[in-house]
C-alpha cells in the first residue's frame, strides 16, 4: 500500500472489513459462530502482523498475540469426513487446532 492508497481513518472502515469480522455470529459457511467481534479483530491483527511484519518487534508481537489467542481460543470446530488422503478430523477455524476422529474414539 502506498501513501496515496491510505484511507483516512474517519472513512467508513466497515466497508473494508473481511467477512470474518463483518459476519459476527456466522462463519464463512454461514454456520453459527459466537466468536465476538473483539476476538475476530484480534485474529485479524495477528494475521496482519504475521504476514506484514517488517521488523523483529512486529514479529514478536505477532508471535505473542498468536500464542495468547491460541491459549485462550474458544474453538469453532469444522468437521471433515475424511477421504483416501486425509483421515476424518475436526479443525478449529480460528487457531487451526486439529482433533483426529480416531483419537476421539480411542478416548471414549
Ligand atoms: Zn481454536
Amino acid at each position: 500500500m502506498t501513501t496515496s492508497e491510505y484511507v483516512h481513518p474517519g472513512a467508513d472502515y466497515r466497508s473494508r472489513l473481511p467477512l470474518s469480522i463483518r459476519d459476527e455470529g456466522l462463519d464463512s459457511n454461514g454456520d453459527p459462530d459466537p466468536t465476538t467481534t473483539d476476538r475476530r479483530w484480534l485474529w485479524r491483527l495477528e494475521m496482519f502482523l504475521a504476514v506484514n511484519g517488517t521488523n523483529e518487534h512486529h514479529r514478536q508481537m505477532a508471535s505473542d498475540l498468536q500464542f495468547y489467542l491460541g491459549e485462550t481460543c474458544e474453538h469453532h470446530w469444522k468437521a471433515y469426513e475424511g477421504d483416501a488422503e486425509i483421515a476424518a478430523h475436526r479443525q478449529c477455524s480460528w487457531c487451526n487446532d486439529v482433533v483426529w476422529a480416531a483419537n476421539e474414539e480411542a478416548t471414549r
